[in-house]
């Protein structure tokens, strides 16, 4: 294809184009984070199988992996490439410029490009990483997906985010019309109750461990760590209580299980990493948290404690995943680095702000544009550094 001007497209709020090298430069930073944060001696990570590596917390524990320890990396993701004049999507970019800076530094790197519940996606995988890498020390489950086909069955699943039991009365930003209005929620079925588990509870991720114990590649003392949310009372009923929170434990459920299949079999350990709540396209999607992450970051800035993907997995990787680190875990035994986020003076700002919102003041007293900026950023645009009247190549290899 001719080099072309690539300008934002939305459909309302969302973006249905990316620009490549806005991505480019935002991997290019992620990568300056980590190994900025990167500590003298990170060694005994050689090699990290992340699914769900093209974006968001996936994409910054790739980033982790390969620029705090050397990794090598292997990624598992669902993103289009680009067509004719159409561009890709943003994690296609994210991760042609990943593979663009690991080949420059000398890191390891494969890339599968398919449904990940899929039998065949795991099959490639197991190549991929038996012919490239050898045994792996780190499964991160990093994946949020809408839908889910099962592998067997072929039966459809559809998450649903939606109260479980009873309807849900709060305040959103309908953001296509940047207008902050109230919203009740009904209850999800218990059809989609059960299907939301499906797709986003531990199945899928105990199938992955399995085949790769089974294949004989993961490594003696092998830890994988899937990747879940509490968020504070406000949000209950929609997340922890709602159907992506039985999904969530489920996961809980399933990290369990894993870690004594693990440490019986391969002196392993599974685990769950509770992380913030940071904009992905994932996040954006679920109603009243657009509202609430115009807020916590007000508050968290205002202590010097805001954090995105980056400077979680950062902390992930370093002070828990990194070689003699002590055991720091809440009493399920899942990591905590929602802990800035559930500090009560934190709450108490957000809780504070919150009924005051309204459409007339959302710009002024929320931090509602660097949302849409951060959201818009996403996707390769608004990026600091890029020049966004030159043409450029959309046929970008990954
Ligand atoms: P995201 O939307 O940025 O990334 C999702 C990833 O999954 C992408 O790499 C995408 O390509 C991949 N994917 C989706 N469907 C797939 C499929 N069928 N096959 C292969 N790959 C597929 O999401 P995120 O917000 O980074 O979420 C990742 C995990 O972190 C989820 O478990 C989420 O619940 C959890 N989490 C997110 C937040 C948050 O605020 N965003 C907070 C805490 C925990």
């Amino acid at each position: 294809m001719p080099a072309q001007v690539i300008k934002r497209r939305s459909r309302g709020f969302i973006c249905i184009n990316a620009h490549p090298e806005g991505c480019r430069l935002n991997v290019a930073q992620q990568i300056a984070t980590i190994k900025a944060a990167k500590p003298e001696r990170s060694a005994g990570m050689r090699s990290a199988l992340v699914i769900g590596a093209s974006t968001g917390y996936g994409l910054a524990s790739r980033i982790a992996a390969a620029w705090g320890f050397g990794a090598g990396t292997i990624g598992v993701f669902f993103e289009r490439p680009p067509e004719g004049s159409k561009t890709a999507t943003a994690g296609y970019y994210n991760t042609a410029a990943f593979h663009e800076f690991a080949q420059r530094d000398n890191l390891p790197a494969g890339s599968i490009n398919g449904d990940a519940f899929s039998n065949d996606c795991k099959r490639q995988t197991i190549e991929l990483i038996r012919r490239d890498f050898g045994q792996i020390d780190l499964v991160i489950y990093s994946l949020a997906s809408p839908r889910r086909t099962h592998p067997d069955t072929g039966e459809v699943f559809n998450s649903a985010l939606k109260p479980v039991g009873a309807p849900f009365t709060s305040r959103t930003i309908e953001l296509d019309a940047e207008k902050v209005v109230p919203v009740t929620l009904e209850p999800a079925s218990e059809r989609e109750i059960a299907d939301t588990v499906a797709v986003m509870g531990g199945d899928d991720w105990n199938r992955w461990i399995e085949a790769l114990l089974e294949a004989d590649l993961l490594a003696e003392g092998a830890r994988t760590v899937a990747y879940s949310y509490i968020g504070p009372a406000i949000t209950w009923p929609i997340y922890k209580d709602g159907t992506i929170g039985q999904a969530k434990h489920d996961l809980d459920v399933t990290a369990y299980r894993l870690n004594s299949r693990l440490s019986s079999t391969i002196s392993g350990r599974a685990c769950i990493s509770v992380n913030k709540a940071v904009v992905t396209q994932a996040s954006a999607a679920i109603p009243v948290v657009p509202l609430y992450l115009s807020l916590l970051p007000l508050a968290l800035r205002a202590r010097k404690l805001d954090e995105g993907p980056i400077e979680q997995m950062g902390r992930l990787f370093f002070d828990h995943l990194i070689a003699g680190a002590a055991e720091d875990v809440d009493d399920a035994g899942r990591i905590r680095l929602d802990d800035r986020e559930l500090r009560a003076d934190v709450q108490a700002d957000v809780s504070m702000l919150w009924p005051n919102v309204t459409t007339e003041n959302l710009r002024a007293i929320t931090a509602f544009g660097d949302f849409q900026r951060d959201f818009r950023r996403l996707f390769g645009f608004e990026v600091d550094g890029v020049d966004y009247d030159a043409p450029l190549e959309t046929d970008v290899k990954c």
